[in-house]
């Protein structure tokens, strides 16, 4: 079993989290971003009071951009309202570290990838695989070939007038790649996060801390994998608590070929099982990694809250197909965790799931939509 060397895991973070009831410039600054993408807020609240209104609309942009509306400003939910305010054209677009994030780059892939060009996902992420994209436009249409997208390729790339309403090409190509996958559950790296830190113990309960939980079913998960012939991939220890864009990036250095992050529901019965999406783009090969875990743990009688889009950072930044289980709810089902067999048997469920997913073809199938 791989566990991640304590050097790469320790993380110093301090990201402070803006919630209800708070006041300030921080406050002011989210209201003006959420202003701009079009929120209405109560007049009282502009002081940069955190109200009613501010969390409605908090909450109606997490619905938008497919993040867990939990009302919070957290780093994910900050980081999309940035990523919001930039249209096609407000900047200069190109390859840099750390990559440029926004909308502008995900209209950008999304154009390309309707012309033929070959972005990958559309992650609204310019890393390489975009950067060589926009390259081949360049080369194609005889434009200085710098990567650098400015408003003369920005300019080439509206009077091709791509289809932005067709099916996202990035998703039909995962789909296809999907169906040519067969056998490759032997000797495959599999990336197991369990879900929070010791500087985040995510949910409290009688039942444990979350972040206790979810690590005690990792390791079980590590070795019901290893005992199956694959090589899991422990993306924490007991005494750390990386960033999910850490996670992420271990589990691509690895070259994973798929990822599971374990997480407990608050109060809500049963098993979800969340892959990357947004409203305009998903990934099928998450979707279906999902759809197996999630029908194995509902085969062992959790009830069914079903499998979503989910476009968090862990999901969104790694390039395996990757999904986020909350295997029941830690305070109404936690107890059950302690009984042996049942536990057993959850392990069983997710490592069947993925063992499925790395050894079946998907069935060929239409054109997926977006
Ligand atoms: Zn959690």
């Amino acid at each position: 079993m791989l566990v991640v060397p304590a050097i790469l895991a320790c993380d110093t973070r301090a990201v402070r989290i803006i919630r209800p009831g708070d006041a300030g410039d921080d406050v002011r600054d989210v209201q003006r971003r959420l202003i701009a993408l079009g929120r209405s807020l109560d007049p009282d609240e502009l002081e940069g009071r955190f109200g009613p209104s501010t969390l409605e609309a908090v909450r109606s942009f997490q619905t938008e951009r497919r993040l867990p509306e939990d009302g919070l400003v957290g780093p994910d939910t900050w980081a999309q309202l940035v990523e919001a305010g930039y249209g096609l054209g407000d900047r200069v677009l190109y390859l840099r570290y750390p990559f440029l994030r926004g909308d502008d780059v995900r209209a950008l892939q999304r154009r390309l990838n309707a012309l033929g060009f070959d972005t990958g996902r559309e992650d609204g992420i310019l890393g390489r695989e975009t950067d060589s994209a926009i390259r081949e436009f360049q080369r194609n249409i005889g434009d200085a070939i710098d990567g650098i997208v400015g408003p003369d390729t920005i300019g080439a790339l509206a009077r091709l007038r791509p289809d932005d309403a067709a099916p996202s090409r990035a998703v039909v190509r995962e789909a296809e790649a999907l169906r040519s996958m067969h056998g490759e559950f032997p000797g495959a790296v599999v990336a197991i996060d369990a879900g929070h830190g010791s500087d985040d113990p995510g949910i409290s309960s009688p039942h444990g801390d979350e972040s206790i939980v979810t690590l005690d079913l990792a390791v079980a998960l590590a070795q019901e994998l290893e005992a199956r012939g694959s090589v899991p991939l422990l993306l924490r220890a007991a005494d750390s608590d990386p960033t999910p864009s850490e996670r992420a990036q271990l589990a691509n250095d690895a070259g994973a070929f798929a990822l599971v992050s374990l997480h407990l529901a608050d109060d809500a019965l049963g098993t979800s099982c969340a892959f990357f999406g947004t409203a305009s783009t998903y990934s099928p090969a998450g979707e279906r990694l999902a759809q197996m875990i999630q029908q194995n743990l509902c085969g062992l009688g959790l009830a069914d809250r079903g499998t979503h889009r989910l476009a968090i950072s862990l999901l969104r930044e790694t390039k395996m197909p990757a999904v986020e289980v909350e295997v029941c709810g830690l305070r109404a089902e936690g107890n059950r965790l302690h009984d042996n067999g049942f536990r057993r048997d959850v392990i069983r469920a997710i490592a069947g799931g993925i063992e499925r997913f790395l050894s079946v073809p998907a069935e060929p199938a239409g054109v997926p939509g977006t």
